[in-house]
């Protein structure tokens, strides 16, 4: 029976709570940006290698991978990212971050550091699923892959592991599984079958105008007009050329121009984020950016045509229809129905897709509710739900640990039961 095999593998957890409670409360305190987290993956991989775990590190840069060979059997994929975010934690949470670091992305400057997207929950889901599922591996068969992913937040972690080999340990998966902690009422798990979460394109415009003197804009093109009409013109992609059965969103995120009062700069830099979840949509949006930068350029008489280049791309998070149902099941049948519920639409962006497609196998990501209750179902009685809940990269962003961390570690056990097989009885 799959539920005596999930009772006996979860009846580990509440003692293992304490653990797994002060390594949250450590990875939160010293987060570590993409592609830098070395103390985050060497504490990952010691637990892993104390669990009885086959470790890989350094895949893909700081990657981990835990191998647990259980006899004959499916391969089960569980991921966890462990990238932090350039956020100045203000939660005022007892363990809260101080850490300062260099970003190498943001051309070396010093940036404060904090997991404002919860990636050390799902490290920390993740080890305690490991920890329990190697504890009890007389309730099943197969081979488990632990893989700690890096880099999520600048899109490129996953591949980076992909490329570095990290499939190539274990046969195919039967499955990909991975999970995220959202501003939902903790201990809610959200699911989504087909497409869950939007692809991101972002990209830097650098508009050339002709610079001079404050005084004297008769001599000049001056690009921070040409910028501001450029920002504002964007704005009509989506309210003129998207249908209002389609969606998508054009963020114009940061905007560099002149450094002082009495100087017309030589150009303008704009960041650019999109977000969509259909790709004739995606094409349609890049494309009208595209037109409506190189018009407005032309407009303003710029001496040189704009340059578009992106900075980065993540693909659709689109789970697969068929393992998504049955997880469904499993998760209500589990939690029930107050807890395990239908997922909407997310306009955030994921890395985690690249694993299924790169192993051919299907995947599905799932959400995990994180907030007080009360809070978040206080707010949205009161039609407050965005003003005064948090969401993920906020610096205000504070799940509650419990009952979050203990959701967070039976939806993986559950998930990766399911397809596991039982043990052969011998
Ligand atoms: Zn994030
Ligand atoms: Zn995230």
């Amino acid at each position: 029976m799959t539920t005596d095999r999930r009772a006996a593998v979860l009846a580990g957890l509440p003692e293992l709570l304490p653990e797994l409670e002060e390594l949250y409360r450590d990875l939160h305190r010293h987060p570590e940006l993409s592609f830098a987290e070395h103390e985050t993956a060497r504490k990952l991989a010691a637990r892993l290698s104390t669990a009885g775990y086959e470790v890989h590190t350094g895949i893909g840069g700081t990657g981990v991978l835990g191998v647990l060979r259980n006899g004959p059997g499916p391969v089960v994929l569980l991921r966890a990212d462990i990238d932090a975010l350039p956020v100045q934690e203000r939660t005022g949470l007892e363990y809260a971050s101080t850490v300062r670091a260099t970003d190498e992305s943001a051309g070396g400057h010093e940036v404060p550091v904090m997991h404002a997207c919860g990636h050390d929950m799902h490290a920390t889901w993740l080890t305690g699923a490991t920890r329990l599922l190697a504890r009890q591996r007389d309730q099943w068969s197969g081979t488990l892959l632990a893989v700690f992913q890096p880099g999520e937040e600048v899109g490129d972690g996953a591949a980076a592991m992909v490329r570095d080999g990290v499939l190539e340990h274990a046969p195919t998966p039967a499955v990909v599984l991975g999970q995220h902690v959202v501003p939902g009422p903790a201990g809610w798990v959200l699911t989504r079958p087909g497409v869950l979460m939007a692809a991101t394109d972002a990209l830097r415009i650098v508009l050339h105008g002709r610079g001079g003197h404050g005084s004297r804009p008769e001599t000049t093109v001056d690009p921070a007009v040409l910028a501001a009409s450029v920002v504002l013109k964007l704005q009509t992609i989506v309210s003129r050329e998207i249908a209002a059965t389609e969606q998508a969103v054009v963020t114009v995120g940061s905007i560099r121009v002149g450094t002082a009062h009495n100087i017309i700069a030589d150009q303008a830099t704009l960041e650019v984020n999109v977000r969509t979840f259909e790709e004739p949509v995606r094409e349609r949006v890049l494309a009208a950016i595209r037109r409506i930068v190189g018009g407005e350029a032309a407009a303003a008489g710029a001496p040189h045509p704009p340059e578009i280049t992106e900075i980065t791309r993540f693909p659709v998070t689109s789970n697969d229809e068929a393992a998504t149902n049955e997880l469904a099941t499993v998760f209500q049948d589990h939690f029930g129905a107050q807890r395990a519920m239908p997922a909407p639409l997310v306009t955030g962006s994921e890395d985690f897709g690249e694993f299924g497609r790169a192993a051919g196998a299907p995947s599905v990501f799932w959400l995990v509710g994180g907030l007080d209750e009360g809070e978040v179902t206080a707010a949205a009685a009161a039609g407050r739900f965005e003003q005064d809940v948090p969401s993920n990269h906020s610096a205000l962003f504070a799940p509650v640990l419990h009952p979050t961390l203990s959701t967070g570690v039976e939806t993986l056990v559950v998930a990766a039961l399911r397809w596991l097989d039982a043990p052969t009885v011998g």
